[in-house]
C-alpha cells in the first residue's frame, strides 16, 4: 500500500499541493485557462456565487470571520501577516469552511488551492469517460467526530490556537481522517465522492455545465459583419438574451431529490444570512439562492427540467408566497414541492405544515433530512376578483381608496375590518422602517389592536353595515348583521396571527367540519372585541360557513388584508375562488431507520430514562461542548415510558414528576419547580445540544434525541434561588451573559462606541454628570442628539441618578429621540431602571400619557411585567394617570407577551 510521503511532515506543505490539485485535476473537464488566469488585480472578493460567463472555477466564497487564532490557510511560507508582522482581518470561504486573511487570498494562488468546484466545463469532455465527482480534501485543525479510518476522535479539546493539523476532510462528503499516513491514504485523493449523508439532495456539480457563448451559426466567414456595431440589431439581442452560461444537464438518478434553497436573508433579524453559509456548505453553492440577489425565476428556470426537484423556502410566510407564485408563471409540471425554514415569527403556514413558527438552533443537517424525507401534500389556494362595485353610493367615495388589492392570490387568509386597519395605520411606520414591520410586527398591532386601533382611530362597529356576504350561493348578510363583527376572515389554513387558531376544534357542536388546508374549501369566521380576546387565550371566532366560492360585496371602501398586506379598497364585488393546489412538503415523524453512525438496537419495549435540566445560562455558554453541558445539568428524576413514545408523552411524565415531588417525599433533587416553558434538548444526533420545537414534540421519538439519559431547558432555572421576582425572564438574566434573543452569535449590535455591558449596570462616574448626549435628550434636540452619537458617544450613558439617555427622551417627549435610541442602542436600555423610583422609561412615558412613545417602546420589546419599587406595572401607571385607554393597551399587550414567552418559536 503506497502512502503519501509527505503527509507526516509539518506543515505539509507538499501534500497540501497534492491535496490542491487533487480537487482540480480529477474533475472531469479542465477549466478554460483563459477565464482562471484572469489577473488578480480585477478580481474582487466575492461572497456570492458568480453566475457571470467569467466564473473563476473553483473560486471561494468569501465572509467575514472573527474566528479566533491567527492561523492562515495559505501557511506559514505565503502569510502576509507573517510578512507584515501586524495583524489583519480574516475571511472564511462558506463552501470549504478555509480561513485566510483577507490580504493572503491571492496567494491561495500560489498554493492552487482552490474551492470544491462547483460546476464543469463543457465540451472538452470525453464522452466515454466516467462522470464522478472527487472529494476535496481541506486540511483542518479543528474536527468534530471520528476519524473514518481508526475511529479515534481528533483530540484537539486545548488547540482552540493549535498550529498543528489534526484532520482531513472533504468539504463534499464531510468525511475525516488524521493527518497521517496510517489513517489517510493515498487511494482516498483519487476515488470517487458520495457527497455524504446529504447526497439525495446535493446537486453534483457534474450536472451544472458552463458553455460558452455561441460563435454565430454561419461560423468564422461572416464572424467580422455580424460583431460589427452595425449589425448590433434587435435579432442579435434576441439570441444573446435566450443564452445562458450556465445549463443544468441532470444525469437520470430516480432516488435523487435535488433540492434548491430560497433565501430571504432580512428574514428573522439576519438568520437568513448566516443559514445562506451553512448551506453552501452541506450542499452544492449553486442551489443555494440569496433573495436579495435576485428573484426565485431565473433559478428555477434554470433547474427546470430537473426530476424530482424539492423547494426549500427560508424565510416568512411571504417568502414561501413569492415562490409558488412564481411556480405558477412557470407552469411547471409537476411544480416542485414546497418545504419551509420559518424565519422570524409569525409562519402560520410554516406551522400549519409542520416546520414550526420560527427557527432556533436545530442543526440544518437535521433540516435537510428532513426536507427529503418529507411527505408530498395539497395546498388550496384562493383566486381574489375584485370589480367595482355598480351599486355604491357616490357620496360614499374615498378617493384615497384603491380599486384593487395588494395581492389577487392568497395561501393564508383574506380579512377586512380592523386587523386590517390595524396594519394600515401604521403604514408610515413600515415606510421607515421596512425591516421591523414584519409579520411580527402585523400581529403584535393585531392584538393591541382590541385595545389600540379604537383609540387612535374610533369604532369599527359599522361593518355590518357595509358588507354583503353570499357563499356557495346562501346569503349571510343577515348573519352579519346579527353578529356585528369587527372583522371577516377568510381562512384557508388553521393558523392565524402567530399560531391561533381561530376556528378551533368544531367537532363538539358537530355543525362544521374541522379545517384542512387541501379540501377545496374556504373557512369564513367573524370576530367581535369578545371572541378576539377569547382568540388570545385559545378561543375562536364565529364559524360563519365552509365553502367553496364567496362573493363578498361592500358598499363603501373599508381596510382589507391579503396574506398580510394591508389596502383600502374602494366599494367593490370581491369573488372568491379555488386557484389550484399547490404541492409542500410537511415534516413528518422522523424515518425509522437511524443515521448510520449508531447502532441498530431493537427498541426496547419500556425504557427508564433520567431526566436532568439545564438552564439558559449554562446552555448558551457550553451549548457547543456537550460534555461539560452534561456536567452542569440538575438531575430531576427518573421517568419509565414505554420505548416507542415520542416527546409529548415523556411531557406529561416529567410533568408528573413535578407533581408527586411535591409531596411528602420529593422525587426531584431541585427545590425549584420547572418552569412552564421548559422545552427538550436533542442530545444525540447531531454534534452540539439543540432545542426541540414543543410544536413537533409529536414527531420526535424519545429514542431519538436520549440514550439513557434525557436533557431539558428551563429557561427560568437559576442556581442560585431568586425569591419573590415575577415570571418575566429578562430580570432573572445576568446581563453579562451572552444576548439570548440571537441564537446565532452574531456580534452584539452596540452603541457606537464599544462599550462593555459593564458601562450600563455600573456606571463611569466621569460620563454621567453634565453630559452633553443627555442635555440633547433632555431638551428633545434631535439633530443635536443625533450629531454627538455619530461623533461616537455612548448612547449606554446615564447620570447621577441612573437615568439612561431613553428615560430623558420620554420625558422631553421627543418622539424622534426614542425612536432614534431605540434603532440604535442595545435593547438592555429598554428595561433599565433608574434608582430613585426604580422606574423604566415605559413607566414613565405611561405616566405621562404617552401614548405613541408607549407604542414605540412596547414595540421594540420592553418588558410590560417589570414594577417599579412601588410594585406598579407600566399599566398601573397609566391607570393612576387617568388614561384608561392606555391602560387597556398596555395591559393587552402584557397579556400578549405572556402568550407570547408561552409559544415556543422564540422564547426559550
Ligand atoms: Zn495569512
Ligand atoms: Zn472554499
Ligand atoms: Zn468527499
Ligand atoms: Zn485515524
Amino acid at each position: 500500500m503506497s502512502l503519501l510521503p509527505d503527509l507526516i511532515a509539518s506543515p505539509p506543505v507538499s501534500s497540501r499541493k497534492a491535496i490542491a490539485k487533487s480537487s482540480l485535476q480529477h474533475m472531469v473537464a479542465q477549466p478554460n485557462p483563459a477565464l482562471t488566469l484572469r489577473s488578480d488585480s480585477e478580481r474582487q472578493i466575492r461572497s456570492t456565487v458568480d453566475w457571470s460567463e467569467t466564473a473563476v472555477y473553483g473560486e471561494h466564497i468569501w465572509f467575514e470571520t472573527n474566528v479566533s487564532g491567527d492561523f492562515c490557510y495559505v501557511g506559514e511560507q505565503n502569510c502576509m501577516a507573517k510578512l507584515l508582522q501586524k495583524p489583519l482581518s480574516r475571511r472564511k470561504c462558506a463552501a470549504c469552511k478555509i480561513v485566510v486573511h483577507t490580504p493572503c487570498i491571492e496567494q491561495l494562488e500560489k498554493i492552487n488551492f482552490r474551492c470544491k468546484p462547483s460546476f464543469r466545463e463543457s465540451g472538452s469532455r470525453n464522452v466515454r469517460e466516467p462522470i464522478v465527482v472527487r472529494h476535496h480534501w481541506v486540511h483542518r485543525r479543528r474536527q468534530e467526530g471520528k476519524c473514518r479510518q481508526c475511529g479515534k476522535g481528533f483530540q484537539q479539546k486545548f488547540a482552540f490556537h493549535s498550529k498543528e493539523i489534526v484532520a482531513i476532510s472533504c468539504s463534499w462528503c464531510k468525511q475525516a481522517y488524521h493527518s497521517k499516513v496510517s489513517c489517510f491514504m493515498l487511494q482516498h485523493i483519487e476515488e470517487p465522492c458520495s457527497l455524504g449523508a446529504h447526497a439525495a439532495v446535493v446537486v453534483p456539480p457534474t450536472w451544472i455545465l458552463r458553455v460558452r457563448r455561441p460563435q454565430n451559426p454561419l461560423k468564422s466567414s461572416k464572424k467580422k459583419k455580424r460583431t460589427s456595431f452595425k449589425r448590433k440589431s434587435s435579432k442579435k439581442g434576441a439570441e444573446e438574451g435566450r443564452w445562458k452560461p450556465f445549463v443544468i444537464k441532470p444525469m437520470p438518478a430516480p432516488l435523487m431529490k435535488p433540492l434548491l434553497v430560497f433565501v430571504n436573508p432580512k428574514s428573522g433579524g439576519n438568520q437568513g444570512a448566516k443559514i445562506i453559509q451553512s448551506f453552501m456548505w452541506y450542499l452544492n453553492p449553486r442551489q443555494v439562492f440569496d433573495l436579495s440577489q435576485g428573484g426565485p425565476k431565473e433559478a428555477l428556470e434554470l433547474y427546470r427540467k430537473v426530476h424530482n426537484l424539492r423547494i426549500l423556502a427560508c424565510g416568512g410566510d411571504g417568502t414561501v408566497g413569492w415562490i409558488l407564485s412564481i411556480l405558477d408563471q412557470l407552469r411547471l409540471n409537476p411544480p416542485p414541492p414546497v418545504a419551509i425554514l420559518p424565519l422570524g415569527t409569525g409562519n402560520d403556514l410554516a406551522r400549519t405544515l409542520n416546520w414550526g413558527g420560527g427557527y432556533t438552533d436545530e442543526p440544518l443537517s437535521k433540516i435537510l433530512s428532513h426536507v427529503e424525507d418529507g411527505n408530498i401534500v395539497q395546498l388550496d389556494r384562493w383566486n381574489l376578483h375584485v370589480e367595482p362595485n355598480p351599486d355604491a353610493n357616490p357620496e360614499e367615495k374615498d378617493e384615497a381608496a384603491a380599486d384593487k388589492l395588494p395581492l389577487d392570490v392568497f395561501n393564508n387568509y383574506f380579512s377586512l375590518g380592523f386587523d386590517a386597519r390595524v396594519t394600515l395605520e401604521f403604514h408610515e411606520s413600515r415606510e421607515a422602517n421596512p425591516e421591523k414591520f414584519n409579520s411580527r410586527f402585523r400581529n403584535k398591532m393585531f392584538y393591541a389592536g382590541t385595545a389600540f386601533s379604537d383609540f387612535l382611530t374610533g369604532s369599527s362597529k359599522d361593518l355590518a353595515k357595509h358588507v354583503k356576504l353570499v357563499c356557495d350561493g346562501t346569503d349571510l348578510t343577515s348573519k352579519i348583521q346579527d353578529l356585528k363583527p369587527q372583522c371577516l376572515v377568510f381562512l384557508n389554513i388553521p393558523r392565524y396571527c402567530a399560531g391561533t387558531m381561530p376556528w378551533g376544534n368544531p367537532g363538539e357542536h358537530h355543525d362544521f367540519e374541522p379545517q384542512r388546508h387541501d379540501d377545496g374549501c374556504i373557512e369564513v369566521i367573524g370576530f367581535t372585541m369578545t371572541s378576539l380576546a377569547a382568540l388570545q387565550v385559545g378561543g375562536h371566532g364565529e364559524r360563519l360557513c365552509q365553502c367553496r366560492q364567496v362573493v363578498l360585496t361592500t358598499s363603501k371602501a373599508i381596510p382589507m388584508q391579503v396574506d398580510g398586506e394591508p389596502c383600502k379598497l374602494a366599494a367593490s364585488c370581491i369573488h372568491i375562488f379555488l386557484r389550484n393546489q399547490a404541492n409542500m412538503v410537511q415534516k413528518t415523524k422522523r424515518r425509522n431507520s437511524m443515521p448510520l453512525l449508531n447502532d441498530q438496537q431493537p427498541v426496547p419495549e419500556r425504557l427508564r430514562i433520567r431526566v436532568s435540566r439545564i438552564s439558559m445560562r449554562d446552555y448558551e455558554a457550553l451549548h457547543y461542548d456537550k460534555e461539560k453541558l452534561k456536567e452542569a445539568s440538575v438531575p430531576l428524576g427518573i421517568i419509565v415510558v414505554p420505548g416507542d413514545s415520542d416527546l409529548e408523552l415523556c411531557r406529561t411524565q416529567i410533568e408528573r414528576l413535578q407533581e408527586e415531588g411535591d409531596g411528602a417525599k420529593p422525587k426531584t433533587l431541585s427545590s425549584q419547580k420547572l418552569s412552564a416553558k421548559w422545552c427538550f434538548l436533542d442530545s444525540t444526533t447531531a454534534d452540539r445540544f439543540y432545542r426541540i420545537d414543543r410544536a413537533q414534540e409529536h414527531l420526535n421519538y424519545v429514542t431519538e434525541i436520549s440514550q439513557d439519559e434525557l436533557y431539558v431547558l428551563d429557561p427560568e432555572l437559576v442556581i442560585t434561588q431568586t425569591v419573590g421576582t415575577s415570571p418575566a425572564m429578562p430580570d432573572l438574566v445576568d446581563l453579562s451573559a451572552a444576548p439570548t434573543e440571537d441564537h446565532f452569535a452574531f456580534p452584539p449590535s452596540s452603541s457606537s462606541p464599544p462599550s462593555s455591558p459593564l458601562d450600563f449596570s455600573d456606571p463611569n462616574p466621569s460620563s454621567f454628570f453634565a453630559d452633553d448626549l443627555i442635555e440633547a435628550a433632555k431638551s428633545g434636540n434631535f439633530s443635536k442628539f443625533q450629531e454627538l452619537h455619530r461623533a461616537g458617544r455612548d448612547l449606554m450613558v446615564r447620570d447621577s441618578s441612573g437615568q439612561t439617555v431613553l428615560h430623558h427622551a420620554v420625558k422631553s417627549g421627543s418622539k424622534d429621540i426614542v425612536k432614534y435610541i431605540i434603532d440604535n442602542a442595545p435593547s438592555e436600555i429598554l428595561d433599565a431602571t433608574e434608582e430613585e423610583n426604580g422606574e423604566t422609561c415605559l413607566h414613565q412615558a405611561a405616566a405621562l400619557r404617552q401614548r405613541t412613545i408607549c407604542h414605540y417602546i412596547v414595540e421594540a420589546g420592553a418588558s410590560l411585567m417589570k414594577t417599579d419599587l412601588q410594585g406598579d406595572t407600566p399599566k398601573h401607571r397609566a391607570e393612576k394617570a387617568n388614561d384608561p385607554d392606555l391602560a387597556a393597551y398596555l395591559e393587552n399587550r402584557q397579556h400578549y407577551q405572556m402568550i407570547q414567552r408561552e409559544d415556543q418559536e422564540t422564547a426559550v
